[in-house]
């Protein structure tokens, strides 16, 4: 009798996929990193809760803390650049994890020998110009060099630390709750795969790279308690970050299709290049999670900031099927697979 194994057995190696944002990062974390997580018993949210940050208790509020690591390639790319990525990137966590008062960024950048010092000042002045639109000081940071062909030019970490009185836990929707996605989809990872792809596209395709703090401040306060969960679509787009959502609070996501806005560049480039502006890479936007009563007063309150401008309710909690996204294309329904991860690599 032959016997199977009773499971794949792991690969050895790491591969891109596990950069990717999706199901394959996710597991490698679980197998990784999460080893040994429950050593340490947290005040508030930790590791294991896979979030965009932590929320550690501090007397009455909470100071929220997320890290985050930026290789995108190209360095500049239309709309923005690794320097902007790197500070909306970091404030935008933050402000997922419902945090009210930004206190201060930290800054690590690693550079390839031989990376010339006038795009170095560029990037930076990005960092500060990014800064001054969120609000937020870089307070200390790091800097170090390596051999010339050891990294590809450079790469910015950036953490960031906030206040919070009541953390927004990604887990918290519930059958009826609505979804709403503050502006267009894709923009980000449509843009830099013409870029890396040369398209001449019709339009101007830009990345939406944002800081969303202010915005985010509009819909707490709109909302207040109403809003249940919130979560930036960063790599593998709003059809990952939906999955999670949907995954840990144990409800499905039905997606309205038609309502989801898609800018024409956009739609333009992902018909080209045959992606799913949902399953794509967005970097100023947030997906809130509301109850239905405060839903109207948050999408009022969004699309009176200029970053949510196209802001749109795009989908309603359902009870069944649990951790899956069901599409509502105008014709039929059907289930959108959860993505393994990003299509490309190195998009933020
Ligand atoms: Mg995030």
């Amino acid at each position: 009798m032959t016997k199977f194994p009773s499971r794949v057995p792991k690969n050895p190696r790491i591969a891109l996929k596990h950069g990717g944002g999706g199901r394959a990062m996710r597991t490698l974390i679980e197998e990784v990193f999460l080893r040994g997580a429950e050593d340490f018993s947290i005040d508030g949210v930790g590791l294991a809760a896979m979030a965009d940050g932590a929320a550690l208790r501090l007397g009455d509020q909470y100071l929220i803390v997320t890290t985050d690591s930026h290789v995108i390639h190209p360095l500049f790319f239309p709309g923005g650049d690794i320097g902007r990525l790197s500070i909306a990137g970091t404030v935008n966590d933050l402000a997922m994890m419902g945090a009210t008062k930004l206190l201060g960024l930290t800054c690590g950048v690693i550079i390839e020998e031989g990376f010339e010092r006038s795009v170095l000042e560029r990037v930076h002045d990005s960092m500060r110009a990014t800064c001054r639109e969120a609000g937020v000081p870089i307070v200390t940071g790091d800097t170090k060099v390596m051999g010339k062909g050891e990294l590809d030019g450079l790469v910015i970490n950036t953490a960031g630390f906030a206040l919070a009185q009541r953390v927004v836990r990604n887990d918290g929707l519930q059958a009826g709750d609505r979804i709403i996605v503050t502006g267009t989809v894709g923009d980000h990872g449509l843009a830099v795969m013409a870029a890396r792809n040369q398209l001449a596209l019709e339009g101007e395709l830009k990345s939406d790279v944002a800081p969303l703090f202010e915005l985010v401040q509009r819909a707490l306060a709109a909302g207040g308690d109403g809003v249940v969960a919130m979560k930036d679509p960063t790599r593998g787009g709003v059809a990952s970050a939906l999955h999670e959502l949907a995954a840990k609070a144990g409800v499905g996501v039905l997606v309205d299709e038609p309502a989801v806005p898609v800018s024409e560049p956009a739609r333009a480039a992902s018909e080209l290049l045959g992606i799913d502006p949902l399953h794509v890479a967005n970097e100023g936007k947030a997906l809130i999670g509301v109850r239905p009563g405060v839903a109207e007063a948050v999408l009022a309150a969004v699309r009176a900031h200029p970053l949510g401008r196209d802001a749109a309710i795009i989908g309603t909690a359902i009870a069944e099927p649990k951790g899956k996204l069901v599409l509502d294309t105008g014709f039929g329904r059907r289930l959108l697979a959860e993505p393994e991860g990003e299509p490309l690599p190195r998009i933020c």
